[in-house]
């Protein structure tokens, strides 16, 4: 014990000959904000240090100092992730990137230069400010970093008609486990140079490298959003009408939340909705003002025949923004039931209403409460499942129905995770997911890059 802890000692005066105190921490209780990500993983472990970066040459001396000593490295942007993608391991070198945050957009060539701290939300304004738009938006676009988006190639509400961040990212500025930088990709709309390792780096969660600069497209302003809510008696009505809505319309936002997670935020906010209602839906449309009013008019009455026991359309900007908040605050409003252990599942459109009414049936089988709130529209669902860590029975139950909804998103099709990664949570799902020989030819690109494997290791891949 007392070798191991004048090994550290060692390391980390050894960092101290380098970094800035305000940029080095080792005290025991600053590091330990540092140690979980929103997965909250009982498991972390402590960290040698925390690397609190502010340049790209201080993310290179963290790398070839641990590449030197074989020492892990985990990359952390805002911490907001729900896989355990950012949770420490003993002995690493935790990287944070939260205090990157340059920023400058160019309006002619429309894209921006973000650095890796900078907040989804700060790039949203930037962009506002010069009339364009910076379109994904996580549901946590108020506390995640671009950083972190980049590397689980985050998701959101528009993802269904804008896409997800990867489809924003043209270009990358990476810093390999050697300690190379490499710039790939850069301010170009089209590039057919060589294999596309912009790409290969985006959802790479950390375990190929350190993004530590993003140019990222932007795209003009979104026009004025005209909004539905439909509460459902069943949810094979709410399902049926996402599908049905889908067929006819191109919708920017389609989303869902069940009774379970209705009665959640209607405890925490009380603004009324509709606590009977087996589910509702969030409908916009940013279609052009021309079409706007048919596209909603459309999607109301969809909602009207297929038995909707509600149908509130608006054109009110602030109205429809308590509805769409409502939705983003069911993760934090279920919290609030008990700890949680939460999905990402997502399926073919078409295996929509099978996945929601199995996910009832599991909660049933399991005796668990399981919230299910989805960006329906594309597929993509988050079972939340609400267990007391104190009771070993329920927590077991709850652990058996996380395993029971994975089995049967693969089964109709779908993916372990849809925007949130795999992270460490998901991980001993990955081969069942990709097959033996994919999930391997992961492997034999994580070693290309990373042969000493220090990079975010029991993660991802
Ligand atoms: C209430 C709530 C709602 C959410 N809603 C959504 C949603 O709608 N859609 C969605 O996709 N996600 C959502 N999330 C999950 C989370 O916000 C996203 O995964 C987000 O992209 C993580 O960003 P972060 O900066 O917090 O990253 P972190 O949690 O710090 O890290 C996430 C992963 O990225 C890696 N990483 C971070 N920065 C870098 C970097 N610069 N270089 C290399 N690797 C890096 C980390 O090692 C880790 O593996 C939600 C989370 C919460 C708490």
């Amino acid at each position: 014990m007392g070798r191991v802890s004048t090994e550290a000692e060692h390391l980390r005066r050894e960092l101290a000959a380098y970094y800035a105190a305000d940029v080095l921490i080792v005290d025991q209780d600053r590091v330990e904000k540092y140690r979980r990500d929103r997965a909250e993983d009982p498991r972390a472990g402590v960290p040698l240090a925390v690397i609190r970066a502010e340049s790209t040459e201080h993310v290179q001396a963290a790398l070839r100092f641990a590449t030197l000593h074989g020492i892990p490295v985990v990359p952390r942007g805002a911490g907001s992730g729900l896989s355990g993608g950012a949770t420490a391991i003993d002995g690493c070198l935790v990287v944070s990137l939260e205090r990157m945050k340059g920023l400058a957009v160019d309006k002619v060539a429309r894209v921006a230069y973000v650095e890796p701290g900078v907040i989804n939300s700060e790039l949203k304004a930037a962009a506002a400010a010069h009339g364009l738009w910076y379109p994904p938006d996580p549901s946590s676009f108020e506390i995640s970093s671009i950083g972190g988006n980049v590397a689980t190639n985050a998701g959101g509400l528009c993802c269904l008609k804008y896409g997800t961040t990867g489809d924003y990212v043209l270009g990358l500025t990476v810093v390999l486990a050697s300690g190379a930088v490499v710039e790939v990709g850069g301010p170009r709309l089209k590039d057919a140079a060589g294999l596309n390792l912009t790409r290969l780096f985006v959802g790479s969660e950390g375990v190929l490298g350190i993004v530590t600069r993003a140019i990222l497209r932007l795209v003009p302003r979104q026009d004025p959003v005209t909004t539905v809510v439909a509460s459902f008696p069943t949810l094979i009505a709410a399902t049926d009408a996402v599908a049905e809505i889908m067929k006819q319309t191109r919708p920017s936002m389609l989303e869902f939340m069940d009774r379970v997670a209705i009665n959640a935020v209607e405890d925490m906010t009380g603004m009324g909705l509709d606590r009977t209602a087996a589910a509702l839906l969030v409908i916009q449309s940013d279609e052009p003002a021309s079409s706007s009013s048919v596209e909603q008019r459309t999607i109301a009455n969809i909602c009207q025949v297929g038995g909707a026991t509600e149908v509130f359309a608006t054109t009110d900007a602030e109205e429809a923004e308590a509805f769409v908040v409502a939705r983003r605050l069911a993760v934090p409003a279920v919290e609030r039931l008990g700890s949680l252990l939460l999905e990402d599942v997502g399926v073919p459109l078409s295996a929509l209403g099978t996945l929601v009414d199995g996910v009832a049936a599991i909660a049933d089988a399991q005796a668990v409460t399981i919230a299910l709130i989805a960006h329906a529209g594309d597929g993509n669902t988050h079972p939340l499942i609400v267990f007391d860590p104190a009771d070993n029975d329920c927590a077991d139950r709850a652990r058996q129905a996380f395993d029971d909804i994975m089995r049967l998103a693969l089964s109709l099709g779908g993916t372990i995770t849809g925007e949130h990664g795999v992270g460490r949570l998901k991980q001993p799902w990955l081969t069942a997911y990709l097959g033996p020989e994919v999930h391997e030819l992961n492997r034999v690109l994580k070693n290309a890059l990373d042969p000493r494997g220090i990079l975010n290791p029991g993660a991802a891949v």
